[in-house]
């Protein structure tokens, strides 16, 4: 009993806060860490699970009441674990509700539409925090198109429903569990299924012509829009669903130089590129940070996309958002994160011809997302953050002037993984000229006030229009500068 008693304690002190799993395991003084410790992770991980069966069984009412975290990890052993394996004064109260448990997970499976434990986690994933997560699909337009999706869709039983016209339908329609779908509203190609919906063993899956690809993941290429033909680099690539979405921007012509540092994720990508049908890509194994900008291969590189390392906090687990280091151990992790992304983003902005760079991350950390933007517009001048998706609902925590520009994703206010987007553009010469006068005109103190041009001038690319005003606003200056003289 003393590994039940030892786990259920820690997760009580884990709600209280009081330190991540693994030093609380050591500080524990269980002699079989290694068990402990694998009993915690997998309890947590099934945690939204074990707490829907304990409820709907109604395991700790009655005269004996057993503590709920203790009813947890014991539930787990017993329906997805070794099976118990210790006595002690629980074991037999446990044991009295085997079947109902055992027949509460069944009708939780039915219900969920799943067949195995693992798709149940998946399935209840959402639940944690708000909605639950639907099934996104994206079109694979290098091997099919939306209309022959909609077909076999339609012919394999489902109910197309259209395009969805807000967020809130979205969540309505993640409600349901019916065999329908929907087109995403931001994303083109996107198709949008209940959260159980699973594909892995569909044809059209397996051959390529769908990649299942969380929605907000598919906003850095969406929005970094290179033209069909142009040269590209995905600075941090592997698995490479990114790259393979860029790939069908460009049509598969122009150029995609990839790089990654882990060499096993570049061998997945290699499998998961040639299934996807991309041919336009050189993948290299090297360190992003020493690709030369000066090298005449990349020159004629204009988009570039950096989707590197970050701490993955926007992801929905369970068992992250509760054994997530506390304090210094956190800090610390998050500071050496955003440095490398900082010197990421710093390293793509210096590519002679690179005219947009798109930042991301799967992190909600202000660190690894504003504070990373911020710096590095003090840091280069000659770029500006382009207000991307006007029509998207979540935006840039407000910490800088301009944080609006970026897009921030979550469950609960775009029902997609937590996730963060930026997008730069290099200022053409007349804005970076007006930008110079303008640094020079503050440094000797004229203390004039500009008026802010609130309208925003709308931009031939297609989700975004120009942020920061600064040419107009520095063209009326200049107006009112010649009036005056007049006068
Ligand atoms: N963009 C990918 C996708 O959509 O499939 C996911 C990228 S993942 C968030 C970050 C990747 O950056 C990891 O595969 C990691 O190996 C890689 N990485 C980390 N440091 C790197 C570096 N200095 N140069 C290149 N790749 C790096």
């Amino acid at each position: 009993m003393a590994l039940y008693q030892t786990a259920a304690g820690i997760l009580d002190r884990l709600q209280q806060k009081e330190g991540a799993v693994k030093t609380l395991v050591y500080d524990s003084g269980y002699k079989n860490v290694r068990q402990l410790y694998a009993l915690l992770c997998e309890t947590l991980r099934y945690s939204t699970v074990i707490e829907e069966i304990i409820k709907s069984s109604e395991l700790l009412r009655g005269p004996k009441k057993l503590p709920m975290n203790l009813a947890k990890v014991l539930v787990y052993d017993l329906l997805f674990g070794k099976g118990l394996q210790c006595g002690g004064r629980w074991k037999s109260t446990i044991l009295a509700h085997r079947a109902r448990l055992q027949a509460e997970l069944a009708k939780l499976k039915v219900k969920k539409k799943v067949s195995n434990n693992q798709d149940l986690v998946t399935s209840m994933g959402g639940s944690l925090d708000g909605p639950a997560l639907p099934r996104y699909v994206r079109v694979n337009t290098l091997k099919t198109s939306m209309d022959d999706v909609l077909t076999y869709f339609k012919r394999q039983g489902y109910t197309y429903l259209g395009k969805a016209r807000s967020i809130k339908e979205l969540i309505d329609f993640g409600q349901k569990s019916g065999k329908s779908f929907l087109q995403d509203l931001h994303i083109p190609n996107l198709l949008v299924f209940p959260p159980s919906t699973d594909f892995h063993k569909d044809s059209l899956y397996t051959a390529g012509h769908l990649i299942l690809q969380d929605k907000a993941s598919c906003l850095p290429a969406l929005l970094l829009d290179p033209p069909v033909g142009s040269c590209v680099i995905d600075a941090c690539a592997a698995p490479g669903n990114k790259t393979s979405h860029l790939a069908a921007i460009v049509q598969n012509k122009g150029k995609i130089f990839a790089f990654d540092l882990d060499t096993k994720r570049l061998a997945t990508m290699s499998t998961l590129l040639l299934r996807a049908g991309v041919t336009c890509q050189e993948l290299a194994n090297q360190d992003f940070l020493t690709v030369s900008p000066c090298d005449p291969k990349y020159q004629k590189v204009s988009h570039i996309l950096v989707d590197p390392s970050c701490s993955g906090s926007g992801m929905p687990d369970r068992m992250r958002v509760l054994t997530e280091e506390s304090g210094s151990d956190q800090d610390e992790r998050l500071q050496a994160l955003s440095a490398f992304q900082r010197r990421a983003v710093s390293h793509a902005l210096r590519f002679p011809s690179v005219q947009y760079v798109v930042y991301s991350t799967c992190s909600i950390h202000q660190q690894e997302d504003e504070d990373v933007v911020k710096d590095i517009l003090e840091q280069h001048p000659d770029f500006r953050l382009v207000n991307v998706l006007p029509m998207w609902p979540a935006r840039g925590l407000n910490t800088f002037p301009g944080s609006e520009c970026c897009l921030r994703a979550s469950l609960s206010e775009t029902l997609t993984n937590g996730f963060f987007v930026a997008l730069f553009q290099r200022r053409s010469p007349e804005e970076k000229s007006t930008s110079e006068e303008q640094k020079t005109a503050s440094l000797h103190q004229v203390n004039e006030e500009l008026e802010v041009d609130s309208s925003q001038v709308q931009s031939k690319r297609k989700y975004e229009c120009i942020s920061q005003n600064s040419v107009s606003c520095t063209k009326r200056k200049r107006k009112k500068k010649r009036k005056t003289d007049k006068d």
